[in-house]
């Protein structure tokens, strides 16, 4: 009998990965965690953007691990903060600090600022590698308005921010699966999986 051939989906964040975990369900690869590697060391993001950071990501665990590899950067960039805070999104408001703090940060920093200048988007981008080759990175973007005040509780990070236009709420407002079918990493995890159909044919 043929075993599948595992894909390690390298995130240290839960939240991101049980959403990549549900994104990717019904793959011919037994997805696996970094769970199962407790000894790997945590790759440096320090790249300067996010494809950078996925490719490192990737590159590392791939290597590391001796599998086939997922990684994924991403995060929320502000028309009105010239981008920010981009790669920073996850330790804006500083180490140690969580996403509420992140979340009160952006709302500061953009208190003075109109509704029409508070466009936003989220990005992602999704690396795909073998130990010692890159496969391919992609991206995929969604965009909105960040919002004057929280609302909603689920999702994570700044779900509560960011309000959707279409959907007339925020992220942190709809359901899970309302979310996933329109999200940056949504977007970018449907052109992973064809990057990975076209290198392994299926
Ligand atoms: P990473 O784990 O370094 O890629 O950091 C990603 C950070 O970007 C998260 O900790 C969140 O703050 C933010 N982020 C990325 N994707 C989302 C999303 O789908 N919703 C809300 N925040 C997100």
């Amino acid at each position: 009998m043929l075993t599948a051939r595992k894909l390690l989906i390298a995130s240290g964040n839960a939240k991101k990965l049980k959403e990549m975990q549900d994104l990717l369900a019904g793959l011919p690869f037994e997805a696996v965690s970094l769970k199962a590697f407790p000894d790997v060391n945590e790759v440096p993001e320090d790249g300067k953007t996010f494809e950078e950071n996925a490719a490192a990501k990737a590159l590392g665990y791939a290597r590391a691990t001796g599998l086939l590899t997922l990684a994924e950067d991403s995060g929320l960039c502000c028309d009105a903060l010239d981008h920010a805070p981009g790669i920073y999104s996850a330790r804006f408001a500083g180490p140690g600090k969580n996403d509420h703090e992140n979340n009160l940060k952006v709302l500061r920093l953009l208190e003075k600022i109109p509704d029409n200048c508070r466009g936003a988007y989220f990005k992602s981008a999704v690396a795909l590698a073998e130990p010692g080759k890159l496969l391919g990175v992609v991206s995929g973007e969604v965009h909105g308005y960040i919002g004057r005040e929280i609302r909603g509780t689920n999702g994570f990070g700044y779900d509560v921010l960011f309000y959707y236009p279409p959907f007339k709420k925020t992220f942190g407002e709809v359901p899970a699966e309302m979310k996933y079918k329109v999200s940056h990493r949504f977007k970018a995890l449907e052109k992973a999986k064809e990057l990975l159909r076209r290198e392994y044919g299926r």
